[in-house]
């Protein structure tokens, strides 16, 4: 298709949700449209009046507008090639429905809906594929009139001619082909005067000059129907990419049974944009040299839509979480103080009760060992509260008799000292258990406890330079008090 740039489309049927498949389909349509310098649109295939959901566009719009995907036209921006919902188009469709009729390649069908389970099931006994028989192509163009003309509720269908196989390219699978006797005379207008989804589908991608048709696999199966539909037309077809199935670990298809599939779950539960964005455009393409960590723009530097794979993409969560550490690890300090403050409040703390100054170093220190931005609090409270408790495991085994008496003795020498950094603390630490005559581990151990009230987190003479002397002085007199 000779055109000046390439123009591709997310389509979805608004469900209420964005689904992380359809977040796929339209980031790989994205990093397209941007690599090479192209556009994307969006339109809202509403053609299903069962499945109409209220708001549903709204929900989209916001979904995509958190993850940072914007479409060049779409029903919210407008463009030259409006309107982007298919229910503002019937017009379009049946007019292009009547020119098929014209042109002998559709007809009208009458068929009850009880002759039409008859024969499924006549086809089904006989093991064979429900397909329609045909019958109504052969009506007269009189008994079309009379029905027409008495208001008999009919359907439009596309009629499939005897020939040879259809054959398609497709950028991921290579030769695709289908034997016509397989495909259906599928309906292109339902008897409410709504399109189906093939009809609209590629009279929309003609019109609105779509050159590349990106999309999930699961519309492989469509794809014969719309080619005939294209010829049938004399139209340019469009570059056909099917994107692999999306697979939940055990390998079967990716379902709301055995995880969220709603880009809103994994916003709420505290993933990144960034990385969710990573994490889909990793399932089903990678750019080699095994790069993983990426942000958008070097999604965009690297995409080929002929490294898209074939096999399933397997949805595996600890992935994700890594990609959200690795992002989160990434953020400059200023990015993360705001993540950090704005997190503050679902954890009962006020951003304006702390230097910015120490979250600023609070933010830094922990960035590794967060896989959420919530895990600030949740694995390093103390930087947020005194410890109220002290973890009975690591009491039970770094406690000892004397470790109060010992930890009073290093209060003392860490309040009379001078300074207040890393080495301040190690050095006198270290002197204090030598006048002592035990290890250093014999006061590391009760200090960390002290002053965390657990056993893990970052290196302890980090963490007391973080909480400051007097701080530090505090915790290690109160604890000795509480655990003695
Ligand atoms: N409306 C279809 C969907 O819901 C679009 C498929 C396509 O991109 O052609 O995904």
């Amino acid at each position: 298709m000779i055109n000046d740039k390439p123009r591709v489309r997310f389509a979805p049927s608004p469900t209420g949700y964005l689904h992380v498949g359809g977040l796929r389909t339209a980031l790989y349509n994205y990093l397209f449209a941007r690599k090479n310098d192209g556009e994307i649109i969006l339109r809202i295939e509403d053609t299903d009046r069962s499945r109409f959901v209220e708001g549903a566009l709204e929900g989209l719009l916001t979904a995509f507008k958190w993850a940072g995907i914007e479409f060049d036209e779409g029903p919210d921006k407008g463009g030259n090639y409006g309107p982007y919902m298919q229910s503002q188009r019937l017009d379009i469709y049946a007019k292009y429905a009547l020119q098929l009729i014209k042109s002998g390649k559709a007809y009208y069908a009458f068929d009850t809906p009880e002759r039409l389970e008859e024969l499924r099931a006549e086809l089904s006994a006989k093991k064979m594929q429900p397909k329609y028989d045909k019958h109504d192509l052969y009506l007269s163009e009189e008994q079309i009139r009379e029905k027409l003309e008495s208001g008999v509720p009919h359907v439009i269908r596309l009629n499939v001619e005897p020939g040879p196989k259809v054959v398609f390219e497709d950028v991921v699978r290579g030769k695709v082909e289908f034997d016509r006797d397989t495909i259906d005379d599928q309906i292109l207008i339902k008897s409410d005067g709504y399109p189906t989804y093939h009809l609209a589908n590629v009279v929309d991608d003609h019109l609105m000059k779509i050159t590349h048709v990106i999309r999930g696999e699961e519309w492989l199966s469509s794809t014969p129907k719309h080619v005939l539909l294209y010829d049938y037309f004399g139209w340019d077809k469009p570059v056909f990419a099917h994107l692999p199935l999306l697979l939940n670990p055990d390998k079967s298809k990716l379902s709301k049974r055995q995880g969220d599939v709603a880009v809103e779950d994994y916003k709420d539960k505290g993933y990144l944009k960034e990385a969710l964005l990573n994490f889909v455009a990793l399932l089903g393409w990678s750019p080699g040299e095994n790069l993983e960590y990426m942000n958008i723009e070097d999604m965009i530097a690297n995409f080929e839509l002929g490294k898209v794979h074939k096999a399933g993409a397997v949805f595996n969560l600890e992935k994700l979480n890594w990609l959200n550490s690795e992002h989160i690890k990434r953020k400059d300090k200023e990015t993360l103080l705001e993540m950090l403050k704005n997190e503050m409040q679902y954890h009962a703390y006020n951003a304006s009760d702390y230097k910015e100054d120490y979250l600023l170093k609070v933010a830094d220190v922990m960035k590794d060992r967060c896989v959420f931005i919530r895990d600030y609090f949740e694995r390093s409270p103390y930087f947020f509260k005194a410890p109220d408790s002290y973890d009975p495991d690591i009491k039970e085994k770094r406690w000892k008799e004397n470790s109060s008496g010992y930890i009073l003795k290093l209060a003392d020498t860490y309040e009379n000292g001078v300074g207040g950094d890393k080495e301040f603390f190690e050095l006198n630490l270290k002197k204090t258990a030598e006048s002592l005559g035990v290890g250093a581990g014999q006061l590391i151990h009760p200090v960390r406890l002290a002053v965390s009230g657990i056993g893990v987190g970052p290196g302890l003479y980090e963490i007391l330079e973080i909480l400051g002397k007097n701080e530090v002085v505090k915790r290690i007199r109160t604890a000795a008090e509480k655990l003695k």
